[in-house]
This record gives structure tokens, sequence and C-alpha cells, in this order.
């Protein structure tokens, strides 16, 4: 049974105006098979928390930790964590010039699994995943993202989710700037990888839509760079209904 933990994590950022404390204090356990949904407004903290579990050099962890199955993942380099088992689909997918989606792909398995995939499986395991995920197959020898609309970036990042199988994957944002049918088929993926492999997913969003989708176990509400309550699904209904306001508030006051 794996599990992420993350406790009393304080991150802060460099700026040209000085340090600034962006995460303080958060505390989350996932383990394997669960769904985890983090709602807040922007600017909270979300993404940073996102980039710090991913090992991004620009978050700087002043205290707190994150162990992956009791290993400590803020020891790990970027790579050591990917082959941990982490997995980040990032909010602003970045391109690659000169590098194929089937490349990078092959590429990045190997790094993970520290062998090369068997080449007819290989190809064949690609072929049907986007074909699941509706990409059409002049994408495998397209390099990566460039020139892809939001909606396509997504659906490659879940190409990559599906392929390299980690363990845990944070989803930032991946349902923002899709249209129902993106939406849909992106979800559906997200919910084999759990159905197939068990997969522990963070997943970061400021819309309650994916969340039809996608059935989360826990919702946490993320406010000024820390989560200020948590609940079930039914949580999720009433942020659609009153907003962040409540917890603004609250947390200005603090
Ligand atoms: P969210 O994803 O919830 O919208 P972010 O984590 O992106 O929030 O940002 C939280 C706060 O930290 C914002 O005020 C943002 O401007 C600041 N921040 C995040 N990353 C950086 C960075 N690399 N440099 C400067 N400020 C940053
Ligand atoms: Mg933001
Ligand atoms: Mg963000």
């Amino acid at each position: 049974m794996s599990v992420l933990e993350i406790k009393d994590l304080h991150v802060s950022v460099e700026t040209d105006q000085g340090t600034t404390q962006i995460l303080r204090g958060v505390n989350l356990t996932i383990n394997e098979g669960e769904i985890h949904a983090i709602m807040g407004p922007n600017g909270s903290g979300k993404s940073t928390l996102a980039y710090t579990i991913a090992g991004h050099p620009k978050y700087h962890v002043e205290s707190g930790t994150i162990q992956l199955d009791g290993e400590d993942v803020l020891a790990m380099t970027v790579d050591a964590r990917a082959r941990a088992g982490l997995f980040l689909a990032m909010q602003y997918p970045v391109e690659i010039p000169g590098v194929s989606v089937t490349n990078f792909l092959r590429t990045a398995k190997t790094a993970i699994d520290g062998t090369a995939p068997p080449i007819r499986t290989w190809i064949k395991d690609v072929r049907e995943s986007m074909t699941r995920l509706r990409m059409d197959k002049s994408f495998a020898e397209r390099n990566v993202n460039e020139g892809f609309s939001g909606g396509e970036k997504k659906r490659n990042e879940i190409l990559q989710l599906e392929l390299l199988k980690p363990k845990f994957a944070v989803l930032d944002e991946t349902d923002s700037g899709l249209d129902v049918d993106a939406l849909k088929i992106v979800s559906e993926g997200v919910n084999r990888a759990k159905e197939n492999t068990g997969l522990g997913i963070l997943l970061i969003t400021h819309y309650t839509r994916i969340l039809r989708y996608i059935k989360p176990d826990f919702v946490h509400v993320f406010v000024n760079g820390r989560i200020a309550e948590q609940g079930g699904p039914e949580l999720a209904d009433r942020l659609e209904d009153e907003g962040y306001d409540r917890y603004l508030a609250e947390s200005n006051v603090n």
C-alpha cells in the first residue's frame, strides 16, 4: 500500500522584492487509489504545492516533510522523484522543440523504468493510449506541445500519465480550458489510471466541473497557503454555491 505524506510544509519563493512565504503549513496524506481534490482561489499556492512535490528549484522548502512510502522526497532529485513514482501534469505544459512525442515518451519511460520498453508492445501501448485519448496519430511525430492547442496539451499530459504509470499524480488544473468533450476524455483517462494501476491523485482545480467526471474521495479547500477545510465530495457542492469568500475573510483576520 503506497502512501504520499506531506507534513507541515512551509515553502517560500525568491522574488525581486525578496523572499515571499507561500505555503504555510500544508498537511496532506494520500493513499494509493485515493482521489484528493484541492480547490482554492487564484494565487493561494496550489501550483506552488504541485511544483514543490515535483522538485522545481525555484521553490524553497523552509520546513516540513514530504515522504513517499517513508522515503524522503525532498532529498531526491527531480529525476529520482519521477523514478520513485511521482508525476506532475503541469498547469502550463512546456513546449520541447526538436523532441517528438514518441521520442519523449520512450526516453522518459526508459529513464523511469531503468530499461527500455520492449519495442513491439510499447508501440502498441502508445497507439492504443492515443486512440483512447482521441489523439490523431500524427501527434506521435510532432514536437512535444509545439503548436498544440490547450486541450491537446492536456491530453498529451494524460498520455504520459497512462504510459509512465506513476504511483501518484498531481494534476494541476488539467481541466482548465477544456471543452466538455475534451474534459470527458481527459477524465476517463484519469479514472482508467486509478482503476488499472491504483494511482493516487491530487487533483488541483479551480472549478467543480471536473468533479462530475472524476469523483474525489476527499475535497480540501486551499486558501492563503494552507488547507482551510476538508471534507467529502459534498464540500465541492458547497463551494460551488458559496465560493471562497468566507474562507478569505477568515484568513485575513488571522
Ligand atoms: P495558484 O496556483 O493557487 O493560483 P500559485 O502557487 O501559482 O497559486 O501562486 C501563489 C503565490 O505565489 C502568488 O502570489 C504568486 O504570484 C506567487 N508565486 C508563485 N510562484 C512564483 C514565482 N516563481 N516567483 C514569484 N512569485 C511566485
Ligand atoms: Mg494561478
Ligand atoms: Mg496554479
